[in-house]
């Protein structure tokens, strides 16, 4: 795939909604990803039961292996990933979020979140793709070079390999 076909997608994805108006400039408002990085960095953090720290939970899912075992590393990595979707956000807007921005930030995070359960379910299918291919995968047991028996079951589960 070329680097421009990767960039289509981006280019694809309008900068305001259709029922929101654009980002306001706030005089002297919070600096919403600032904030955020800063409650990180401090350790006064959101907890599992918050809906943001439950969100970042899950982004952090996405840190490499080497991060995911250290509570500094994995924060400076949120800190890093945040920061640069502040950077895209003062590249397109000419400004950071910041709140009070007019902008409901409710529907954009509904929005949000439900293009990332499309996303992961897009990857889990070609991870599932990729399994389908090998004839010896059982998806029951998520197991490659399975022993087949003649009439197409697994012999490890006794289900059949395609179901
Ligand atoms: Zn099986």
């Amino acid at each position: 795939m070329s680097q421009s076909s990767l960039n289509a997608g981006l280019d694809r994805i309008p900068p305001v909604t259709q029922d929101q108006s654009p980002p306001e400039r706030v005089p002297g408002g919070v600096d919403v990803i600032a904030d955020l990085c800063g409650r990180i960095a401090t350790g006064v953090f959101y907890g599992m039961d918050d809906r943001t720290g439950r969100i970042l939970h899950m982004a952090s899912l996405m840190a490499p292996r080497e991060v995911q075992g250290s509570v500094p590393a994995l924060k400076a990595w949120l800190c890093g990933e945040l920061s640069e979707r502040r950077r895209l956000g003062v590249a397109r807007y000419g400004m950071a979020l910041q709140a009070g921005n007019g902008r409901d930030p409710e529907a954009d995070l509904r929005q949000e979140l439900f293009d990332a359960a499309a996303y992961s379910h897009q990857a889990e299918l070609e991870r599932q793709a990729i399994h389908y291919a090998d004839p010896t995968y059982c998806p029951h047991c998520d197991k490659h070079g399975c022993i087949v028996r003649e009439d197409g079951t697994h012999a490890g589960c006794g289900r059949p390999v395609r179901p």
